[in-house]
């Protein structure tokens, strides 16, 4: 099914910036099991309105499908950069906001628990909301209680029927995964007690858009969150934004925090620095794009001819690191198992597994030690720094392959 309007202001005026061609869900590895079944592709278009000036793809994909049905496999936890991530977050966030002893803190899309975990330090009440039974089994062996299912109007009655009002709602790289995020907004702000506080983080356009990533675009992120197009949402649900700031996670994340409307009594600096910003960068215009595009064309031409003559002189090729953003790197450039030889990951859940579509086998770092020239992809490439150390104590002949490099 299509969307025809803007999911933020229903405005009809959308126009299309970005197409990526098909594309399976990028965050759902395929076991051994399922190796030989075919997967669900979607095209992969991203639509700006031109009225709010938020963009969202274009295919709608049913939810349940991609978290439930193949074993989500994100951990929150999974890295220990990831770990200090969370440690910090909750450090900043329980000293920006002040919390008394027994507040209700409620994770939206608490994955692990690794994070609700730590407000447990503070003496908070927590409770975790996640569609992945899986998950919700590893948050439990954390102390952390998951309600198991999407988050709406249905989790946002259940939680105040059985546990009130909350002083914290979370929700880190969730809230742009909603199919309504109008709907997903008032019902945070149905939970939320008069000076409660929700705080969200997620990767921000204006960074991908400028950096040439097209990479976090993958079907399970609906919406591209600029503060613009987030400041319109949380108007719609009654709330304002009381701070904004951008964070150095997955290669640079905005993160808001927004209370109700009555309680934020000017409109934040950082968050208006923030929009004049996006404006001037032309984040809202069509042209913008068109150069965005043109140049990851170019980019994936003179990158893949490289790719062939590498795969001539007979050498292996092998991805670093198994994010969902990878797979909508290989997809897009076409790297299949006929020209990447392997994908390494660190993480249990997704070794032995094989990337969706393309159908490279996962497996750990220790791959490198059995080549002598080799050459590596590094596709988690916001933790490129520490990757190469951990690379080059394997094997030092080994060669980086960038794409953004012309040579
Ligand atoms: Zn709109």
């Amino acid at each position: 099914m299509m969307r025809e309007k803007c999911l933020i202001c229903d405005s009809s005026d959308l126009k299309q910036i970005i197409d990526l061609g098909s594309h399976p869900f990028a965050d759902t590895f395929v076991p051994e099991s399922r190796v030989s079944e075919p997967d669900l592709i979607y095209p992969l278009v991203c639509d700006l309105c031109q009225s709010c000036g938020n963009v969202q793809t274009r295919y709608e994909t049913n939810p349940l499908l991609r978290y439930s049905q193949i074993e989500y496999s994100y951990t929150s936890s999974n890295s220990a950069f990831s770990r200090n991530h969370w440690d910090e977050y909750a450090k900043e966030v329980s000293d920006e906001i002040k919390q008394k002893p027994d507040s209700l803190v409620v994770e939206i899309g608490s994955n692990d628990g690794y994070l609700t975990q730590q407000f447990l330090k503070n003496k908070n009440r927590v409770l975790g909301v996640d569609p992945s039974p899986y998950m919700a089994e590893l948050a439990k062996q954390r102390d952390v209680k998951t309600i198991v299912g999407l988050f709406g109007k249905e989790a946002s009655e259940e939680i105040l029927r059985d546990y009130g009002k909350a002083d914290l709602v979370i929700a880190n790289n969730v809230f742009n995964h909603a199919d309504n995020p109008v709907e997903f907004t008032k019902s945070v702000s149905d939970i939320l007690s008069s000076e409660g506080s929700f705080v969200f983080e997620q990767p921000y356009w204006l960074i991908s858009i400028k950096s040439g990533k097209f990479d976090q675009i993958y079907h399970e992120h609906v919406s591209y969150f600029t503060v613009k197009s987030a400041k319109k949402l949380l108007e719609r649900a009654g709330l304002a934004i009381k701070s904004a700031r951008v964070v150095d996670y997955h290669g640079g994340s905005l993160r808001i925090i927004a209370q109700k409307k009555e309680n934020v009594i000017s409109e934040s600096l950082e968050a208006k620095k923030l929009i004049e910003e996006e404006e001037s960068y032309g984040t809202f215009k069509l042209e913008t794009y068109q150069a965005f595009m043109k140049k990851n064309l170019e980019q994936r031409n003179r990158f893949m001819q490289k790719v062939h003559k590498i795969k001539e002189e007979g050498h292996p090729i092998i991805g670093v690191g198994a994010p969902a953003k990878g797979n909508t790197f290989l997809n897009f450039y076409n790297l299949d198992n006929s020209l990447i030889d392997y994908v390494t990951d660190s993480s249990p859940h997704k070794k032995g597994k094989y990337t969706p579509a393309t159908r490279i086998p996962i497996v750990g770092d220790e791959i490198f030690s059995k080549y002598g020239k080799v050459y590596a992809l590094i596709l988690s490439w916001n933790l490129a720094n520490q990757l190469k150390e951990k690379l080059y104590a394997i094997n030092k002949n080994i060669e980086l392959l960038v794409p953004e490099e012309n040579n």
